[in-house]
């Protein structure tokens, strides 16, 4: 069964605080306020499940399209035991933002399923991604609303859903999905785009300066997907990654940490696989005197307890708001650049919406291609930004959002849906 929410405030309180010196009547109207201040659509939803011994359980599921003004929606679905309405329009929003920001043709959405994926078996997981497309087909499609993997959730899974929607609809319609595997139609760089694109906005932030990457301090938050791969290319591209860390174990070398000795050993089993490297707390690395602080772990790292510790000069937010509302203006204080995560970890859903274009085309791109293109938007894209921003660069994040709302309002008035 799936209920339509109607609710009062339906912007979450981070998203109105980051907006409230933005979305003043001095630069946009009422109806344009009004617009963005409330999500397009949104849907919950039970997701039944046949667990192994036989038992059938529900589970809470929600899809929020944010905005649909610039093209279908687009954003991850997440397999979370901390999965609720909130946290998904924040991120729907914040993908809506990021969509325009990086100027690729969609609006901004995201899902998530309350569930705690390590409680389940391989097979409870399949049927799971099945059912929860069962349920939300009505709402989804490569014109209507475009999903793709997020925490959790993988190319495996969104194989199953792919699949699912296919003997839904009579036909396989690979662009509802992104993020998929190879062999059903997924793009090649996928994987590693989150942290290419990273590395090229880092590159581009200090081309903008006048300096270089080379040499510089690095230290990165998380040694996952993102991590992992943001310290290897930007290890290849000349700078020092000092510490790395993840949920178990942290490192620090002042002279640079080996990424290729490190990126093995972790491969089977995590960081707590390398040995004769000093060990040091993740609050240490987050504090670390380094230029540049990279968290790619989960939100809310730097919050208004630590933020007055931190001491790099820079922070790329590869991950999803790692940085509290509150936090933020102290960081600006201290003189901190913050490279906000709508722009520094934009690379994922650019591949994405390559995967889409070669959905659609059916023509399938070489991994030089998906490069090429990667590095030239992303490098335009947040060129733009640094060119709408002051000399200092501590607002590069208020830039953003208002680069990115600019484009979002142009879209509803074309539309005209602020004239009706
Ligand atoms: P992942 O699950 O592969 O890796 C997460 C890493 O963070 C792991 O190494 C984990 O051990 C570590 N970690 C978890 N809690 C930690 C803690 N408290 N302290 C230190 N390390 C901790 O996830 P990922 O795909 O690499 O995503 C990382 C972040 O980047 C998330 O915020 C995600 O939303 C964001 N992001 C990812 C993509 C993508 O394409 N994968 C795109 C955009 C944004």
């Amino acid at each position: 069964m799936i209920n339509y929410i109607q609710e009062d405030k339906n912007i979450c309180i981070d998203c109105r605080t980051r907006l409230s010196n933005i979305l003043k009547p001095e630069n946009y109207s009422d109806a344009e306020i009004h617009l963005l201040d409330k999500p397009k659509r949104m849907v919950s939803f039970t997701v039944p499940l046949k667990m192994d011994s036989g038992e059938v359980r529900g589970f809470n599921a929600y899809r929020v399209l944010y905005s649909d003004a610039r093209g279908p929606g687009k954003g991850g679905i997440r397999f979370h035991h901390e999965v609720d309405l909130e946290e998904v329009k924040n991120l729907a929003f914040l993908m809506a933002l990021k969509c325009a920001l990086v100027e690729i043709p969609f609006g901004g959405a995201k899902g998530g399923i309350e569930v705690d994926p390590r409680q389940l078996s391989a097979g409870e997981i399949e049927r799971l991604a099945r059912s929860f497309i069962q349920e939300l087909h009505p709402f989804i499609g490569d014109r209507i609303d475009v999903p793709a993997p997020d925490v959790n959730t993988n190319a495996t899974i969104m194989g199953y859903m792919v699949d699912e929607y296919a003997k839904l609809k009579g036909q396989f319609i690979p662009g509802v999905i992104t993020g998929k595997p190879l062999a059903l139609g997924g793009s090649k760089g996928r994987n590693e785009a989150t942290s290419l694109g990273g590395a090229h906005v880092l590159k581009t932030y200090f081309n903008h300066r006048g300096e270089t990457l080379e040499g510089k301090t690095i230290a990165v938050q998380g040694f996952g997907n993102v991590g992992a791969n943001i310290a290897r290319i930007l290890h290849e591209w000349g700078a020092k990654i000092v510490a790395v860390s993840d949920a178990e174990t942290a490192f620090y070398a002042e002279e640079g940490l080996d990424i290729p000795t490190i990126l093995e050993a972790a491969n089977n089993g995590g960081l707590k696989q390398v040995s004769g490297v000093t060990t040091i707390t993740n609050d240490e690395l987050l504090t670390a005197a380094v230029d540049v602080l990279i968290p790619a772990a989960i939100s809310h790292q730097i919050t208004a307890q630590n933020a007055k510790l931190i001491k790099a000069k820079t922070i790329l937010e590869m991950a999803n708001d790692p940085v509290t509302v509150d936090a933020d203006p102290m960081l600006r204080d201290q003189g901190i650049v913050v490279i906000p995560d709508i722009m520094a970890n934009a690379g994922g859903v650019m591949v994405s919406y390559f995967e889409w274009v070669q959905n659609s085309s059916n023509d399938y791109w070489s991994l030089e291609r998906v490069y090429g293109e990667l590095e030239e938007r992303i490098t335009l894209a947040f060129g733009r930004v640094l060119d709408a921003a002051d000399d200092t660069y501590l607002s590069l994040r208020t830039d953003s959002y208002r680069l990115a709302i600019d484009r979002i309002i142009e879209a509803e008035r074309v539309r005209g849906r602020l004239s009706i």
